[in-house]
């Protein structure tokens, strides 16, 4: 654990266990240099105490650089339960979980995450304040939609044989949920074709109703000849086999950890495809959390989201004079950010 904790250069980690509610979690703060740490909670299954803290540290670390690169004054942290293998109280677990949270003092502030839902988030906020995403806060997906707008406007800045506008481009939509569909939306008001796909067939035809889209499966989503390919449904979902397949500019979407493997940024570079960093793009949600937690207003909070596509910009241009992917040049970018000037080596 030491060794992983030094690896991903974690502040500090904290384990808790509470008998009478059968509580097992963990949360890993990874950096407070910019602020509070904040992240979502995870409760699943685990199959060892060792995969959990693994987990923690992994999701720990990537909220510092979402956060770092968003601009926000937050640093992060994540949290994860290790859900109890037979029947439990929900209730009784949340509310141990959430005095664990306070008994941190607010260098650690929750949220939602794989498993966890907003009823538990309210349960959470009657032992501490340090909780986001409770039914009092709204939803994060329509901000999380814009932030990837404003990532696919860079894209086109960016990109030397794009125009400035998205009339007539074709962007293909993978996954027509909460952040995809609004995405569609914003997508066909700028005049955009859109060819979309979801396994739920019911959202494929309202956008087609809605939006004029034209449907393939999913399957064929990744050989579409497009100008934009943009994943809002799962993660993992660029490898080699599928990178092989894009007839797309540019990736730029929503959905988190697209990247199977890190060298897939490489992959991705060295077809000349320009790949908008996911935890770059899909960080309005963050903001909208993050924001609507310290009671900011609406104007600050758009005008963080749209910082997204000068931050973006930077990246690509970066990308460009060093020649080295983008994904490496955002990590850089963050850990900068994160620890300073000579802290982020950047190794293509
Ligand atoms: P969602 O669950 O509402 O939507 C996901 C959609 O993808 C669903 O409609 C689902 O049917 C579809 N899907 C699943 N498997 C598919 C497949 N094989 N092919 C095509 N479609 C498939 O989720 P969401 O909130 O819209 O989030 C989408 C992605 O963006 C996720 O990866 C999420 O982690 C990420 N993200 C979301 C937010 C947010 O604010 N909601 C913020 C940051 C990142």
């Amino acid at each position: 654990m030491f060794r992983q904790i030094t690896e991903a250069r974690l502040n500090d980690i904290h384990l808790k266990y509470d008998e009478a509610s059968g509580l097992k979690a963990i949360v890993a703060i990874h950096n407070t240099r910019r602020g509070p740490a904040l992240g979502g909670c995870r409760i699943i299954p685990y199959s060892s105490t060792e995969d959990a803290v693994t987990d923690a540290i992994r999701l720990a670390q990537g909220m510092s650089y979402k956060a770092a690169l968003a601009g926000l004054d937050l640093g992060g942290g994540k949290s994860v339960i290790m859900e109890p293998e037979g029947p439990y109280d929900r209730k009784k677990l949340f509310q141990a979980f959430g005095q664990f949270i306070d008994e941190l003092g607010g260098r650690y502030i929750t949220a939602m995450d794989s498993g966890s839902r907003v009823s538990d988030m309210d349960t959470i906020a009657t032992q501490t304040q340090h909780v986001s995403c409770t039914s009092s806060s709204g939803n994060p997906a329509p901000s999380t939609a814009l932030g990837v707008y404003k990532g696919i406007q860079a894209t086109l800045k960016a990109h030397r044989e794009f125009g400035s506008s998205l009339k007539d481009m074709t962007v293909a939509v993978q996954g027509l949920g909460n952040v995809g569909f609004a995405l569609c939306q914003l997508l066909h008001q700028d005049g955009a074709k859109l060819v979309v796909t979801d396994i739920n067939e019911q959202k494929v035809q309202q956008c087609i109703q809605e939006f004029g889209a034209t449907a393939v499966s999913a399957e064929e989503i990744y050989s579409v000849p497009c100008d934009i390919f943009s994943p809002c449904g799962l993660g993992g979902i660029l490898s080699e086999d599928t990178i092989n397949q894009l007839q797309c500019a540019a990736v730029a979407g929503s959905a988190n950890n697209q990247l199977l493997t890190p060298d897939c940024g490489q992959r991705l570079f060295d077809k000349g495809i320009l790949y908008a960093p996911d935890y770059l793009i899909n960080a309005g949600g963050l903001i909208f959390v993050a924001m609507t937690h310290q009671g900011k207003s609406q104007n600050e909070m758009n005008h963080r989201i749209n910082a997204i596509e000068d931050t973006l910009l930077q990246v690509f241009r970066h990308e460009q004079q060093r020649q080295a992917p983008s994904s490496l040049i955002a990590d850089h970018m963050a850990e900068v950010l994160l620890f300073g000037e000579q802290s982020g080596q950047l190794s293509a």
